[in-house]
């Protein structure tokens, strides 16, 4: 089985729904350890992708992917902003001209969207940030593969994994972005951008997930 274009779009359209229905859990989240904005950033940037996707939804999936990222980029502001840009402007560069994505295709893009926020935000793991969510994403497709799990299974042990990265994130200290002015006092909160970042691999899980 293979991701299509169409799939694609509806993972775009599923991730705009569930960060305007998790915008109020983003925001008490980031209120603990930051500004409390990033559910209205999320929701902001996302509505903004939602009414540029259908007129790019007959594209090839770089060309969509690429578009969530500019979009992003204009609209989320704050850190998340250029890094979420960041992660889907990368995606799109490495699926530019393609129509499907097998389960390859898709790691290779997961691979070079959190190589891009990594080199732009320079966190590591165990810093508190998106990072740890979406490195054991990429680590989990990475051993599916090996394992020839087929794309259903390899999508849900990714999603379970940042899961898991996710939920790390509540006993550790930030080292990187606003919760990090805390030092010590940010320990015992579970990251904004790491629960954001969950919320898209498990958004991509459900709608993609059918094989
Ligand atoms: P801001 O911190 O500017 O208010 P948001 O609230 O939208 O922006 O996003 C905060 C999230 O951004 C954090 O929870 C963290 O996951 C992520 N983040 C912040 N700095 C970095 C970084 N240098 N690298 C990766 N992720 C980061
Ligand atoms: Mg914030």
């Amino acid at each position: 089985m293979a991701i299509s274009r169409d799939d694609v779009v509806l993972w775009i359209e599923t991730c705009a729904a569930v960060m305007a229905g998790e915008r109020a859990y983003l925001i008490e989240l980031d209120a603990a350890i930051g500004d409390a904005d990033h559910g209205a950033n999320m929701d902001r940037g996302f509505r903004a992708v939602m009414e540029k996707i259908q007129g790019i939804a007959d594209q090839d999936i770089g060309t969509i992917l690429k578009t969530v990222g500019v979009t992003l980029v204009s609209t989320v502001g704050g850190a998340g902003g250029p890094l979420y840009g960041t992660f889907f402007l990368q995606a799109g560069m490495k699926t530019l001209g393609k129509m499907e994505m097998s389960l390859l295709d898709w790691t290779a893009a997961l691979g070079a969207a959190v190589d891009g926020v990594i080199a732009r935000g320079k966190a590591e793991p165990g810093d508190k940030t998106m990072i740890d969510a979406l490195s054991p994403a990429v680590n989990a497709l990475q051993q599916a593969i090996e394992a020839n799990e087929t794309l259903a299974q390899a999508l849900k042990d990714s999603a379970e994994a940042a899961k898991r990265g996710m939920e790390a994130t509540i006993p550790m200290v930030a080292r990187k972005g606003r919760a990090s002015y805390l030092g010590e006092r940010s320990a015992g909160h579970q990251d904004p951008g790491a629960t954001s970042s969950y919320l898209l691999l498990k958004a991509a899980a459900e709608v993609w997930a059918k094989d």
